[in-house]
């Protein structure tokens, strides 16, 4: 294995999230680490699973299919996010392996998730993803098409959306991204908000996060594939 300590850097993203917790005067225990594994093979993400963490996102839906079914035998209670966008096409595989998919975004992926759904009698718990900085290559609604979406996930797919998703753009401060999705999450009365990553998971925190997604500071520097 390589010299970085996988499992010494969880701890100090464990303990780095605590003591923003105390910080901003939240319950360390409403604010979850989702472990981002993606580019990462099963003998890196073993020692995280040993060590306790149970939550872990991946951003393809191959890739998650070809690591993840091995590693949850072990660990049965792995809950599972799906971080990164997903092709309709992928919709049943998405269902059947996620627990979460975070990034709901367009009508005709909401389509194909309600088939999907109904189809496997599984239904993961989801997240619209919204792009709150309107980036043109970047996946999610727009902040003015929110509540309609939303409504339309509600009426006309039937399904239930349990809170909202971000990726801050890159060269933005991330805090006013973070506070607009805190607002639009309240204004529809969702409690998750999944925000905040390696870099930025301590403002996140400080204006709401519930899930903080954390994949560098655990694991080490990704190698492109
Ligand atoms: C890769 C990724 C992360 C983790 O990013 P780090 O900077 O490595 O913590 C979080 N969220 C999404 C959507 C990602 O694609």
């Amino acid at each position: 294995m390589s010299e970085h300590d996988t499992v010494a850097a969880l701890k100090d993203v464990r303990a780095g999230i605590a003591r923003a917790a105390a910080d901003y005067e939240r319950d360390p225990a409403s604010v979850t680490l989702v472990a981002v594994s993606k580019l990462f093979p099963a003998t890196a993400i073993l020692p995280v699973l040993a060590a306790g963490q149970r939550v872990f996102g991946e951003n393809y839906v191959k890739e998650a299919g070809e690591k993840w079914p091995a590693l949850r035998e072990r660990y049965p209670d792995v809950e599972l996010h799906l971080i990164g966008p997903l092709q309709s096409n992928k919709a049943r595989d998405a269902v059947q392996l996620f627990d979460v998919i975070e990034t709901l975004d367009r009508p005709s992926l909401a389509e194909a998730l309600a088939k999907e759904i109904a189809r496997l009698g599984k239904a993961p718990r989801l997240l619209v993803q919204v792009n709150t900085g309107a980036e043109p290559q970047k996946g999610g609604v727009l902040p003015a098409d929110l509540d309609g979406f939303l409504e339309a996930c509600r009426s006309r797919y039937g399904l239930t959306v349990e809170g909202l998703m971000c990726i801050p753009p890159a060269d933005d401060p991330p805090s006013p991204h973070f506070a607009l999705l805190n607002s639009m999450a309240k204004r529809n009365g969702l409690e998750t908000l999944s925000m905040g990553m390696s870099a930025d998971y301590d403002p996140a925190i400080q204006l709401g996060a519930t899930h903080v997604r954390i994949g560098s500071a655990i694991f080490g520097a990704r190698v492109p594939r």
